[in-house]
């Protein structure tokens, strides 16, 4: 069903329960044609993402969109930016691993941080 999903699926029984945790994260987004957002209909927490018990943890429901269409835990450290700029957006191909410098960055070019950081000084 999932085109994006490409990882070595082996019938383990791990692979089965992630199925099922799956299927209840694929439960709470609202999918959208083209390429438009896929937005998370589930819980959100602080700074307006989604987040979701995936794996053993709770994360952000755009890092268990990620982890779910690679089929691999994103490495610790590294955060999942979105091009779109939506925190709703779990659309895998909305979705890419990088590092914090680079989201930083990418908030400065696209305005959402001044160039002054004025907003940051209290
Ligand atoms: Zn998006």
């Amino acid at each position: 069903m999932y085109s994006f999903f490409t990882s070595n699926n082996t019938y383990s029984k791990l692979t089965i329960r992630m199925d099922r945790q799956e299927a209840r994260f694929w439960g709470l987004v609202k999918q959208a044609p083209e390429d438009l957002c896929w937005e998370w209909q589930g819980p959100l927490g602080g700074g307006g993402y989604g987040h979701i018990r995936y794996a053993g943890r709770t994360i952000g429901a755009h890092r268990a969109s990620w982890e779910i269409a690679h089929g691999r835990k994103a490495t610790r450290g590294l955060v999942i930016r979105h091009a779109c700029d939506n925190r709703k957006c779990v659309r895998p191909s909305h979705l890419t691993l990088g590092t914090y410098a680079e989201n930083v960055r990418d908030a400065f070019e696209r305005g959402r941080i001044p160039p002054q950081g004025n907003r940051w000084k209290r």
